[in-house]
C-alpha cells in the first residue's frame, strides 16, 4: 500500500469499524495489529474439532450497531433461549422472559428465585429500561446497580439468585459494582433481541468486518510501540507515517501509548477464568445457559454452545463451557475444585470429560463504575491528528466499540477531507 491517509492501531472491533467508516468515504487506512489476527477480544480458535470461543462471549442482536454492521444472515447466529436455567438447591429452575414466553408465565410465578412482588418489579424494572432513547437512559441519576435494584425493592433472594449470577457473568463484577445507566443498557439489549452465538464461533463477527476491508490494509503482526505526530514506531523500529492516527487498543495501551497514567484504575479491569471441556454426551440439553444460583462454589455460569450449533464440536462429541469470576493464580486447584463442583452437577460421567483449555483472561473488561457517560457522546479527538476509539474513550460491549469505531472514522474523515477542500479551495 502506498502512504496510507490514516493509520489505526489495533484490529478489534472498534479498530475494524473505523477502518470501514474511513473507506466508506473514500479514504485508505492502514490497521496495524500487534497479534497474529484481526478481533481484539473477539476470537476463535479451533482445537482439535473444537471451536473454542475466546472467553465466553456472545452477541446480542437488537445492538444498534451491530446491525448497521454485521449481515446476521450470513453469521448464521444461533439464538440462547431468553433467560437461564439456575441451579437453586441442586435443582435447575427455568427463568424465562414471560413478555416473549407469555406461556411461560405460571411457571415463572411459582418459581423460587424470587418473591411474588420481585416478579412483578422485574416488569417494571423492564419498563424502565426500555423507555427512552440511549441518551436519555445513560443520562439518568446514577447509582451502583445493587443499590439500584435494592432501592426497587428487590428482595435479597432474588438479588442472590438470579441478579448476581446473571450480571456478574456480564460485568465479571461479582458484587454488580457497576453503574446503573450500564446496567439499564444491558437489560434493554436482552429485552430486545436474542442473545446469540454465530454458528462458527464469535470469531466470524470480526471475520466478516475485516473480509469489506482490501488484504494490504491490515498488517498482523505489528506492535506500535509509540506515537509521533502523524507518525509511528514498531516494535520492529519501523516507522510509517499518515495524515492522521486512530488509537483503538485496549484501554490500558492507549494510556501507555498516550503517556497517560490510569489514575482511575479503570482500565485495569475485571478478570474472567473460561473453562472448556469434551464430552461424550451434552450434559444440558436446549440452548440454555446454566447459572449458579447456590451462592458458593467456582462455576459461575455453564452450557454447551455445540447444542447451538453442530460446528462447535466434532461429531459425536459435546463441549462444554464452563465460567467462573476472576483468575486464580492456581489453575490446577481450579480444575480440581471445578470437577468436584461439576461431579456434584452432573454425576460420573464429568470424570470423563477431557479439559480442552483454560483461558484465564485478567482484564476482560475495564471497571464499569460511576460515572458512566453517555459512550457515544464521548469526545474522541485527542490532538490535531490523533483520535482514540474503543474502551479508553467508550464502554465496553460490541455495541459500544463498533459505535466509538465508527465515530472515531467519520470525526477523521470529516477533518481529513474538510481540510482537503480548504487547501484546493486556497490553491484554486
Ligand atoms: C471474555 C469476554 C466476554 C465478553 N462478553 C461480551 C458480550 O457478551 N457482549 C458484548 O457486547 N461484549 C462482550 N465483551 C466485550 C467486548 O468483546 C469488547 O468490549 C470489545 O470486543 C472491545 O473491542 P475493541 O476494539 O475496543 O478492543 P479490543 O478487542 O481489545 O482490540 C484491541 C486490539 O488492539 C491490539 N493492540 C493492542 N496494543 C497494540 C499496539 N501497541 N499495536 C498494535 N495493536 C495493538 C490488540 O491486539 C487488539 O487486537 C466481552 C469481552 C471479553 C474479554
Amino acid at each position: 500500500m502506498m502512504k496510507p491517509d490514516v493509520i489505526v492501531i489495533g484490529a478489534g472491533l472498534s479498530g475494524l469499524a473505523c477502518a470501514l467508516a474511513l473507506r466508506d468515504r473514500g479514504l485508505e487506512p492502514l490497521i496495524l495489529e500487534a497479534a497474529d489476527g484481526v478481533g481484539g477480544r473477539v476470537r476463535t480458535d479451533r482445537h482439535q474439532g473444537f471451536l473454542l470461543d475466546r472467553g465466553f462471549q456472545v452477541l446480542q442482536t437488537w445492538y444498534p450497531e451491530a446491525q448497521r454492521w454485521l449481515d446476521y444472515q450470513q453469521l448464521d447466529l444461533r439464538p440462547f433461549c431468553p433467560g437461564a436455567q439456575v441451579r437453586i438447591g441442586g435443582r435447575l429452575h427455568r427463568v424465562s422472559d414471560v413478555w416473549r414466553h407469555p406461556a411461560r408465565l405460571p411457571e415463572m410465578l411459582v418459581s423460587p428465585i424470587g418473591t411474588l412482588g420481585d416478579k412483578l418489579r422485574l416488569l417494571k424494572l423492564r419498563l424502565d429500561c426500555l423507555s427512552g432513547s440511549l441518551e436519555e437512559l445513560y443520562g439518568r441519576p446514577e447509582s451502583l446497580a445493587l443499590a439500584r435494584l435494592r432501592d426497587r425493592g428487590f428482595s435479597p433472594r432474588i438479588i442472590e439468585r438470579f441478579f448476581k449470577p446473571f450480571f456478574s457473568g456480564v460485568f465479571f463484577e461479582p458484587e454488580l459494582a457497576v453503574s446503573s445507566r450500564t446496567f439499564e443498557f444491558i437489560f434493554r439489549a436482552f429485552a430486545l433481541g436474542d442473545t446469540a452465538l454465530p454458528a462458527r464461533g464469535m470469531g466470524e463477527i470480526p471475520a466478516q468486518l475485516a473480509a469489506r476491508l482490501p488484504r494490504e490494509g491490515i498488517r498482523t503482526g505489528c506492535r506500535v510501540e509509540r506515537l509521533g505526530d502523524g507518525e509511528v514506531q514498531l516494535v520492529s523500529g519501523e516507522r510509517l507515517s499518515a495524515r492522521a492516527l486512530v488509537i483503538a487498543t485496549e484501554g490500558l495501551e492507549a494510556a501507555r501509548l498516550l503517556g497517560r497514567e490510569d489514575v482511575s484504575g479503570r482500565m485495569a479491569g475485571r478478570g474472567t477464568t473460561c473453562v472448556y471441556y469434551a464430552a461424550e454426551r451434552a450434559p444440558v440439553q436446549g440452548p440454555y445457559l446454566l447459572l449458579n444460583g447456590e451462592g458458593q462454589g467456582r462455576i459461575s455460569s455453564l452450557l454447551c454452545p455445540s447444542t447451538l450449533s453442530d460446528h462447535y464440536a466434532p461429531p459425536g462429541r459435546a463441549l462444554v463451557t464452563v465460567n467462573c469470576q476472576g483468575v486464580l493464580d492456581d489453575p490446577e486447584r481450579l480444575e480440581t475444585d471445578l470437577r468436584r463442583e461439576l461431579t456434584a452437577w452432573f454425576g460420573d460421567p464429568v470424570q470423563g470429560w477431557e479439559r480442552l483449555a483454560m483461558y484465564r483472561l485478567p482484564q476482560a473488561l475495564p471497571v464499569q463504575a460511576p460515572p458512566v457517560p453517555y459512550p457515544g457522546g464521548v469526545e474522541q479527538r485527542l490532538a490535531e491528528r490523533l483520535w482514540v476509539c474503543g474502551e479508553y474513550a467508550s464502554a465496553p460491549s460490541i455495541q459500544w466499540a463498533l459505535n466509538s469505531g465508527r465515530r472515531a472514522g467519520e470525526g477523521v474523515a470529516a477533518a481529513l477531507l474538510g481540510r482537503v477542500s480548504g487547501a484546493t479551495a486556497m490553491g484554486g
